[in-house]
């Protein structure tokens, strides 16, 4: 009989009632003993959900008040010194809250731990942090207590833990460099405690995740592999190691020798790793075949599933376990919440839930033979097929244009060296031009006006005055600081992406289709369910209207087709490329009708840019070469006269620095600050050759930054670059900030600018 099993379910609860308790919480306004009950009932929720989805083994530990890896964290008592004793040597709730975001109800405030993605996911983890000679101890109790709950509900459980080298790979190592795998003496152990007390609460299986081996693996930590796994108690226990997000490739050699029950791959991300598994592990050993995507909302082509199951099966018998590729964290909870949806797009999608059942009736094909599925089976085929001929999806018009791009499209006609001669004097901007990265505070106000104008409260002109009104603001305010390129301010958009999603043609908006962000934010990315048009502008008249309010240069903001790809859940029906060249076209329609309009410069936003790299580095050209074509593509249209700007934020410049110069962005603003301009060594050591705009002030921080200290950055800046070719600028955009910081900032920032102009390295220009 095959088994179904499940990696992980959404913590966030179908009202996202997670994020409410742990924010009331934050607030003083839900006391401990409140928490518990929601997250305890949150957890009998979710399992008893699990098991009526006819699961054989319900995950135990996915459950998280933030974020899994602390979770793991906080097991092994890895708690850094600026958090303060442990109180019996445990993490409590407030210290566990203090490491993921600095302050708790109990507790002084402390700097937070660090926070970043996931493997290619947009859920960030709190950063472990080791030193030299960590020490580690059983610090929580969660998961044992949580295992004993769920089986006193009397739920068959399979703990879920993250894996020993996974869990270091991610943690930093602090005060001075050392190799990390020297505490895997001391923390394996841990582990071996770990799986002991599951043991003796009556566990049979347990999950340990190690992501890490679809990645890249140093040869040190290939062995250490090995060698830990070796020396893990296993004893009764049996350990299903599981991976997901990629193809093992050369780790399957490894993982074969590992003293293991079972291994789960992720079959779509990774289908061929099936076969080469079932060739490689000894026949005692279970595979877990992750088969229905974790990763996007699409329902399933069951009968190609099944194909590939029952292939399986004829090897594995009942070796042979059926599961969702990866955790289902990555998916919106529940698709029956969704009532505005347009009934046939509904019908073709399937969130965390609904993915379960998908499930178990593959076991039940497995299991019974495809008869007892028959009903499902036809029903799942009328709905894939539905959707293949949908002419919802596939529009005759777009896919003309896109076989029609000629290498002309993606190539501007002169060189940058050429065109800068001619955007400077066109533009006459100073040395040392300043500018903004776009948004300005979004305040309480600008936030209502939008809900209501959605919510029928404002009418279309009601709206749109209040919406100029902000815009007569934002410009008047950046005159009175003086800055050389204005931007409106972006007081229309709620969010980035979202904000031309809703205005492009293939794309649709859940109501509740959340998914977790990082701790107690969620996301709702849009669905592109069909080819990407333009019906009609989505900016000009905002910005034709700013421009019409100053006589300085306004620049005009773009999201970057590889961002809006990157934060969206798509199509699965065309490789990730073609769906990003229609949005790319759909843009560069926009950039013409900007310039059409009269403005000058624009910028086009690619903070995701760089997360859209493959785990394996094999991966990474094809990717770059795509991305690259398709931000020229949005950006290549204009004259030389025009100046195209692009943004990227908060990521490593140094794997990407040459698919960077590539896009040919006449200039790049970055963020730097934080970093006291090291991120910008990249652009150095590519002798990187367009404008850059490091950014000078750190957004994410409600400090005022003073002239001087933007004065010292912008001077370790034209250390490293020609000062002709440097910009001032913050970090990123400043939507997140209140209007007293930020006019105190900017004034700052134009007062260092005038400044540089007038010391010595002004004078390149
Ligand atoms: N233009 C956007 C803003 O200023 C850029 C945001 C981002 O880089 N994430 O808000
Ligand atoms: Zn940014």
């Amino acid at each position: 009989m095959a088994i179904a099993h499940n990696l992980g379910f959404p913590r966030i609860g179908p009202k996202r009632e997670m994020k409410k308790a742990v924010e009331a919480y934050w607030k003083g306004e839900l006391d401990q003993q409140g928490l518990m009950q929601t997250g305890q009932s949150l957890r009998a929720q979710n399992w008893a959900l699990q098991r009526d989805a006819d699961l054989d083994l319900i995950p135990v530990g996915d459950f998280s008040w933030y974020d899994h890896v602390l979770d793991m964290t906080a097991l092994l008592g890895c708690v850094p010194p600026r958090f303060g004793e442990l109180q019996d040597g445990e993490v409590d709730i407030d210290t566990y809250f203090r490491m993921a975001r600095g302050r708790a109800p109990r507790g002084a405030d402390a700097r937070a731990c660090e926070m970043t993605k996931w493997f290619d996911t947009n859920y960030h983890y709190i950063t472990p942090e080791v030193h030299e000679n960590q020490a580690f101890h059983l610090a929580s109790n969660k998961l044992f207590n949580e295992v004993a709950e769920a089986q006193q509900l009397g739920h068959k459980v399979k703990p879920v833990i993250v894996g020993p080298l996974t869990w270091l790979w991610l943690a930093k190592a602090k005060g001075g460099d050392f190799d990390k795998l020297t505490l895997l003496d001391a923390l394996i152990p841990l582990y071996g405690q770990i799986l002991s007390q599951l043991q003796r609460q009556g566990v049979e299986w347990v999950q340990i995740d190690e992501p890490l081996l679809v990645m890249d693996l140093p040869h040190a930590w290939r062995q250490a592999f090995e060698s830990a796994y070796h020396r893990l108690p296993v004893r009764e226990l049996k350990l299903l190691l599981t991976t997901y997000f990629g193809t093992l490739q050369d780790n399957i050699g490894l993982i074969a020798g590992l003293p293991l029950a079972g291994v789960h791959v992720d079959a779509v991300r990774a289908p061929r790793d099936v076969h080469i598994l079932i060739d490689h592990l000894s026949n005692q050993k279970v595979i877990s075949i992750g088969i229905i995507d974790g990763r996007n909302i699409w329902r399933s082509d069951l009968d190609a599933c099944l194909n590939v199951l029952e292939d399986a099966q004829t090897y594995l018998g009942k070796r042979l376990w059926v599961a969702p590729s990866c955790s289902l964290l990555h998916t919106p909870v529940d698709l029956e919440q969704e009532r505005k949806l347009d009934p046939e797009l509904k019908s073709w999608l399937a969130f965390a839930r609904q993915k379960l059942k998908e499930v178990a009736i593959l076991k039940r094909g497995l299991n019974d033979g495809r008869d007892a599925i028959a009903d499902s089976l036809r029903m799942e085929r009328e709905a894939i097929k539905a959707r293949r001929q949908s002419d919802r999806i596939h529009k005759e018009a777009v896919a003309k244009r896109v076989a029609g791009i000629t290498p002309e499209m993606v190539q501007r006609k002169r060189s940058y060296a050429e065109r800068i001669k001619i955007q400077r004097e066109r533009l006459g901007l100073p040395p040392f031009p300043t500018t903004t990265i776009g948004s300005f505070p979004q305040t309480a106000e600008i936030r209502a006006m939008r809900r209501d104008f959605k919510a029928g409260k404002l009418t279309p002109k009601a709206y749109e005055d209040k919406i100029k009104a902000e815009i007569v603001n934002v410009v008047r305010r950046q005159e009175e600081y003086g800055l050389d390129v204005l931007v409106h301010g972006e007081p229309e958009r709620n969010d980035m992406v979202e904000y031309f999603g809703e205005l492009l043609a293939g794309f649709a908006f859940t109501q509740n289709g959340w998914v977790q962000s990082y701790g107690s934010r969620c996301v709702k990315p849009p669905i592109i369910y069909g080819d990407v048009s333009r019906p009609e502008p989505m900016t000009v008249a905002w910005i034709r209207y700013a421009q019409s309010l100053t006589n300085k240069p306004l620049k005009a903001m773009l999201t970057g087709p590889v961002t809006i790809l990157q934060w969206s859940f798509v199509r699965d029906d065309q490789p990730r490329e073609q769906t990003c060249t229609q949005i790319a076209l759909a843009l560069r329609d926009e950039v013409a009708d900007l310039e059409r309009t009269g403005i000058n410069i624009i910028q086009i936003d690619e903070p995701a840019f760089r997360e859209g790299l493959p785990l394996r580095r094999q991966d990474w050209d094809a990717y770059l070469k795509w991305a690259v074509r398709c931000f020229r593509l949005a950006s290549s249209g204009v004259a030389d006269e025009t100046q195209i700007h692009t943004h990227m934020c908060y990521a490593e410049f140094n794997d990407i620095i040459a698919a960077i110069s590539q896009l040919d962005a006449d200039v790049i603003t970055i963020e730097t600050s934080r970093s006291d301009m090291e991120l910008l060594d990249a652009f150095v050591d590519f002798e990187y050759p367009n404008e850059i705009g490091p950014g000078v002030y750190d957004i994410h921080s409600p400090n005022v930054p003073s002239t001087d200290e933007m004065i010292e950055l912008m001077k370790k800046a034209a250390a490293r670059v020609p000062p002709d070719r440097l910009w001032v600028n913050p970090d990123c955009g400043l939507k997140t900030r209140g209007w007293e910081e930020v006019d105190a900032a900017l004034k700052n920032m134009v007062l260092a600018a005038r400044r540089l102009r007038q010391s010595t390295v002004g004078h390149a220009a």
